[in-house]
C-alpha cells in the first residue's frame, strides 16, 4: 500500500511513500502524516492511497527504487474530507497554483504548528461522596463553596475564594475534591455576555428571499440596499440549516468583521458560532478550528479563508458583500473566495447566497445568464431612510465646493459629524489637459493611458498599446499635465484653513501605517473626539457612526480619469458612491450626501447618485463587451519581476511573443507594470484574455514548461486578476 503525500515545499509535486503494515488500517486520505524527507522529518497531507494489496499490484514504477515508509500519522482525524480535497485540487488547477499552497491556505498555520495543542488547565470538582475525614473549619468552608459553585478552574476558584492552589490540592489529598487536567477553550469573544436575539418577523421581500435561498439548486444573488435586512435573511436561513443538523459558513470582508458583526451571529446561535479572523491569537484560532472540525461549532464567521473551514455536513455558504475585492487573495494561491464558495456549494451540495448592495458585474451577468437566481430587497427594513444625494459640479482647481463647505459648517454648529472621502488609488498616473480636461485614452480600449515617467510613454495596461508622451492637448492645443489627483494632506490643509477650530482626523496609507492606528482613528472618531474624518477609500466600508449626518465625496470622477490600469474603475466608483450613500443616516438622524465631480454628466456618477444599479450594470456590461473585458472573458495577468531590469524585460517580451503564436488566447504586448519598481524588483506584465479559463491555464502551463524562467526572474499567473498595478 502506497500513499501520495503533499509536502509544503512549493515544488508542485506529490511524493510517494510506503505505508507500513501497522498503519494500513488507520491511514486515510486527508490525514496529516509525518514522513522522512532527506535527512529530516517532514509533514504532509495524504492525498491518495494506491495499491491496497501490494503483492498483486504492478511492480513499483521506479524499478528497484525502494519507497521510504510513512513515519507516523500525526492526527487520525482527517484535516480534509474527500469533497474538501476535491475542492483543493480544483482550485489548484484553476489558479495554476501548487496543490500544497492551496492546502496551506486552507488550514490556519496555528493549527499546523508542531507545538500547537489545546490549553490544558486544572479543573476542580467536588468529589461525589466525601469521605468522613477530619477537616479544619476553613477546609469545610472551602469544600462547601466548591459544591455551591459546582466546581471550577483552579485559578478562578483561588481568586474567588481567596485561597491558594496548595490549599485546594490538600482538599484533593483528603478526597474532598478531584483535581484534573482539562482542555479549556480560548474564546475569541472572551466569555463576553452576548444577549440572545430572536428572529424578526420578515417583510414580504425578505420572506421571498429566504424562500429562494431555501429552495437551493442555484446560488442566489441577494441584491439589497444597505440596511434592507440581508443579515436577517442569512440568520434565518442558517437557523433552518441548523434545525436540519447541517452547518453554515458566513464570509464577510475582513474590514467588516467587527465585534458587532460577530455578535449578531453569536446572539442568535450562541456557542455554535466559531470565529476565524486575523486578529485572533494562535491559541484562539487553534481552538476555533478544532471546534469546527469536531462539530462542536456549526456556524463559521470569517474572512475569505473561512471558505475552507472543515464544517461537517455543510448546508449553506453566505458571501456577504460579494463584490468586495478583498475576497481575492493577492498571493499564491490567488483564489477568489466567492468563486470558491460557489464551487464548494456545487461539490458538497450546499446552498450558496451572495449578498450585496452593488453586485459585481460577474455575478450580475451570471444572473442574466440564468446561472444564479436573483432575490431583491428594495427597501430599508428597520429605522432610517436613504439619505438625500446631490451632485455638485466642480470647476477650476478648488477642492471644496461652496455647497459642501456650507453643509460642513451646519454640522459643526449642530455638533454633528462629517465624513469626507477622497477617491484616490495608488500609483497610476494619467495625462490630462489642464485647460479642457481632456484625458488621453487608448483608442482600442477607451481606458485612460497610464503615464510612465521613465521613458515618458503612455501605455494601455489592458492591450499593451502605447503612444509617446504628448506635449500638447489635441483638442485645445494647450499644455498637458500628468495627473495623480489631490492628496489627503492637501485636502486636510485646505479644510483646516476654512474651519480653523474644527477637529479633523485624517486617515490614509500614511496615517495608518502604524499597527492598530486604523482602529485607533476610527474609535477616536466614534467617541466624538473629532468633528470631521477625512480619508481615502478605506473609510467607506462597513462603518456605522450614529452621529454622522453628512458624507462628502470630494472628487467622485477622479479614479475614472486616473485609473489607467484598471478597467474596473467605473464599477469601483459606482460601489464607492453607493457605499457612502448607504453610510449616512442609518441611525435616527437624517443623512445628506454631497458628491463633487468635475464632470457631472459622466453616466456612472449620475447613476450612482440616483442609486440606479440596473442602468449602470447594463451600460457597463455593454462597454466591457465592446472591448472584450470581464465578465465577457477571463482576464489573467502574467507578472514577472527581477532585480535585473534588462532580464525581466527580455523574458517578458519573449513570453509575449511565444504566447501570441498559440492563437486561442488574446495576448497583450509585454509592458512594465504601472508600478514599475517595488522593493528593488523591476516589474513587467502581460495580459491574457479568453472566453475559456482553461485555454489560459493551458497556455501558462505550456510556456512555463518549455521556457522556465531562469534564476533571478520570477513569473506568476494571476487568473481573473483584480489588482492590475
Ligand atoms: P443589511 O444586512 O442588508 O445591511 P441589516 O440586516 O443589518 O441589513 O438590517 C438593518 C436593520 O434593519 C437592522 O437594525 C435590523 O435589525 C433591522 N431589520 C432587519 N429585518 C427586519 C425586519 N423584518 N423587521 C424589522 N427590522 C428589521
Ligand atoms: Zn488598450
Amino acid at each position: 500500500m502506497r500513499v501520495k503525500v503533499a509536502i509544503d515545499l512549493a515544488l508542485d509535486r506529490l511524493f510517494d511513500y510506503e505505508v507500513p503494515v501497522a498503519l494500513q488500517k488507520k491511514l486515510a486520505v486527508g490525514q496529516l502524516l509525518s514522513v522522512p524527507f532527506g535527512h529530516r522529518e517532514a509533514r504532509g497531507f495524504a492525498m491518495a492511497v494506491t495499491g491496497a494489496e501490494v503483492s498483486v499490484g504492478p511492480p513499483p514504477p521506479h524499478g528497484d527504487f525502494k519507497l521510504k515508509p510513512v513515519a507516523a500519522i500525526v492526527d487520525e482525524t482527517p484535516f480534509f474530507s474527500l469533497p474538501l480535497l476535491e475542492l483543493v485540487k480544483r482550485v489548484a488547477g484553476y489558479t495554476s497554483a501548487p496543490v500544497e499552497s492551496v492546502l496551506k491556505a486552507a488550514v490556519p498555520a496555528a493549527v499546523l504548528k508542531k507545538n500547537a495543542r489545546p490549553r490544558e488547565l486544572m479543573f476542580i470538582e467536588p468529589a461525589l461522596a466525601a469521605l468522613p475525614v477530619s477537616v479544619t473549619k476553613r477546609q469545610q468552608w472551602l469544600y462547601d463553596q466548591i459544591v455551591r459553585l459546582g466546581g471550577g478552574w483552579m485559578s478562578e476558584l483561588c481568586r474567588e475564594l481567596r485561597t491558594t492552589p496548595a490549599t485546594i490540592r490538600e482538599l484533593g489529598l483528603k478526597g474532598l475534591v478531584t483535581v484534573a487536567v482539562r482542555a479549556r477553550r480560548r474564546d475569541p469573544l472572551g466569555g463576553r455576555k452576548v444577549l440572545p436575539s430572536k428572529p424578526l418577523g420578515l417583510n414580504d421581500e425578505q420572506r421571498a428571499a429566504l424562500t429562494a435561498v431555501e429552495t437551493g439548486g442555484k446560488p442566489v444573488l441577494l441584491f439589497g440596499v444597505t440596511g434592507s435586512g440581508k443579515t436577517e435573511v442569512y440568520l434565518q436561513a442558517i437557523a433552518g440549516e441548523l434545525a436540519a443538523d447541517r452547518g453554515a459558513i458566513v464570509m464577510v470582508p475582513e474590514i467588516s468583521l467587527t465585534p458587532q458583526t460577530v455578535q449578531r451571529f453569536a446572539a442568535r446561535f450562541g456557542d455554535r458560532v466559531a470565529v476565524l479572523h486575523s486578529a485572533l491569537s494562535d491559541g484562539e484560532r487553534y481552538d476555533e478550528w478544532h471546534r469546527i472540525r469536531s462539530g462542536a461549532a456549526r456556524v463559521v464567521v470569517g474572512p475569505r479563508s473561512a471558505v475552507w473551514a472543515p464544517v461537517k455536513n455543510l448546508g449553506l455558504i453566505v458571501v456577504d458583500e460579494e463584490h468586495e475585492s478583498s475576497y481575492k487573495q493577492e498571493d499564491t494561491p490567488r483564489y477568489h473566495a466567492r468563486d470558491v464558495a460557489v464551487l464548494r456549494g456545487a461539490i458538497e451540495g450546499a446552498k450558496v447566497v451572495l449578498g450585496s448592495a452593488t453586485p459585481s458585474l460577474e455575478s450580475w451577468m451570471n444572473v442574466k445568464k440564468g446561472k444564479y437566481a436573483l432575490a431583491e430587497l428594495k427597501r430599508r427594513a428597520g429605522a432610517g431612510t436613504m439619505p438625500a444625494v446631490s451632485l455638485v459640479e466642480m470647476t477650476g482647481g478648488s477642492i471644496y465646493s461652496r455647497e459642501l463647505l456650507e453643509a460642513v459648517r451646519i454640522r459643526l454648529d449642530r455638533g454633528e459629524q462629517t465624513i469626507l472621502l477622497l477617491n484616490r488609488r495608488g500609483y497610476a498616473r494619467s495625462v490630462e489637459c489642464e485647460g479642457c480636461g481632456y484625458v488621453f485614452e487608448c483608442p482600442e480600449c477607451s481606458l485612460p493611458y497610464t503615464y510612465h515617467r521613465a521613458d515618458s510613454c503612455l501605455r494601455c495596461h489592458v492591450c499593451g498599446g502605447w503612444a509617446s508622451g504628448p506635449s500638447c492637448c489635441p483638442k485645445c492645443r494647450r499644455r498637458v499635465l500628468d495627473f495623480i489627483g489631490v492628496g489627503t494632506q492637501r485636502a486636510e490643509a485646505a479644510l483646516a484653513k476654512c474651519f480653523p477650530r474644527a477637529r479633523i482626523l485624517r486617515m490614509d496609507a500614511d496615517s495608518t501605517s502604524r499597527k492598530n492606528s486604523h482602529d485607533d482613528i476610527l474609535s477616536a472618531f466614534r467617541s466624538g473626539e473629532a468633528d470631521i474624518l477625512l480619508g481615502t477609500q478605506m473609510i467607506a466600508k462597513g462603518l456605522d457612526f450614529p452621529n454622522v449626518t453628512l458624507v462628502g465625496v470630494l472628487n467622485a470622477d477622479s479614479s475614472l480619469r486616473m485609473a489607467g490600469s484598471d478597467f474596473r474603475a467605473a464599477e469601483r466608483t459606482f460601489q464607492l458612491i453607493s457605499q457612502v450613500a448607504g453610510r449616512a443616516g442609518r441611525a435616527a438622524l437624517p443623512g445628506e450626501v454631497i458628491v463633487q465631480s468635475r464632470d457631472v454628466s459622466v453616466a456612472v456618477i449620475r447613476l450612482a447618485a440616483r442609486g440606479d444599479y440596473g442602468a449602470f450594470a447594463a451600460e457597463e456590461l455593454k462597454a466591457r463587451e465592446e472591448c472584450f473585458l470581464p465578465p465577457h472573458c477571463h482576464f489573467a495577468v502574467i507578472g514577472m519581476k527581477s532585480k535585473n531590469a534588462a532580464a525581466v524585460g527580455e523574458w517578458a517580451e519573449m513570453y509575449a511573443a511565444s504566447l501570441r503564436q498559440l492563437g486561442d488566447v488574446k495576448v497583450s504586448g509585454a509592458m512594465p507594470c504601472a508600478l514599475e519598481k517595488a522593493d528593488g524588483w523591476y516589474r513587467w506584465q502581460i495580459t491574457l484574455r479568453s472566453e475559456r479559463a482553461s485555454a489560459i491555464c493551458r497556455a501558462w502551463r505550456w510556456i512555463s514548461s518549455v521556457r522556465p524562467v531562469p534564476k533571478g526572474v520570477r513569473a506568476s499567473l494571476d487568473m481573473d486578476a483584480f489588482n492590475l498595478v
